[in-house]
């Protein structure tokens, strides 16, 4: 599915309704934290990282089915996501955005946190904003905090860092 921006400037509130429309067909970063976080509930990293190359960097994202372009994690039989519990912080985001730069959008405006400029949006397309019965209210803070948690757990993501990882890993299990 496409992300339909709307800037995110005041609470809103929120309940997925586990559709899982968002489960496919999306780019879906991986942070070091993220892969280890999967890898540690028994998932072989070969079996959920693919590599993209974006410019001059390598960025690890999310393997999809072939088929259907639905994440490798996304449960056929129930429809739910299977590692719920250790998702990448990606799928924690969303149905928001955190953005560096305005997007052009009307109405859109910086959101400062914690001496950051940040502009928000969130996911017009996402069925679960503002859905009948919401009892949660998400607020630009926690969006905010999570995009910053995002980028720096993104910059130290590499490929050097992903060997290491996995020999860390595999070091383990032979404990
Ligand atoms: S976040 Fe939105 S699009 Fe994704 S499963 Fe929940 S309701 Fe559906
Ligand atoms: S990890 Fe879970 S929430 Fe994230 S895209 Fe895959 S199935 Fe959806």
């Amino acid at each position: 599915m496409r992300f339909k921006p709307k800037p995110f400037t005041r609470p809103v509130p929120f309940k997925c309704l586990h559709c899982l429309d968002c489960c496919r067909g999306r780019h879906v970063y991986l942070t070091l934290k993220d892969i280890e976080r999967i890898a540690r509930k028994g998932h072989d990293p070969q079996d959920f990282v693919t590599f993209s190359v974006e410019g001059n960097q390598i960025r690890f994202v999310l393997t999809v089915r072939e088929w259907d372009l639905g994440c490798v994690f996304h449960d056929l039989e129930t429809g739910k996501c299977g590692i719920h519990d250790v998702n990448p912080i990606i799928c924690r985001i969303y149905p928001f955005m955190v953005s560096r730069k305005p997007l052009g959008i009307e109405g859109e405006k910086p959101f400062e946190y914690k001496g950051k400029k940040l502009w928000l949006y969130y996911d017009e397309g996402c069925p679960g904003i503002k859905a009948e019965g919401s009892e949660t209210v998400i607020s630009p803070e926690e969006i905010a905090e999570f995009g910053l948690k995002f980028e720096r757990e993104l910059e130290g993501t590499d490929l050097e860092g992903l060997a290491e990882l996995i020999e860390r890993l595999e070091g383990d299990s032979h404990e």
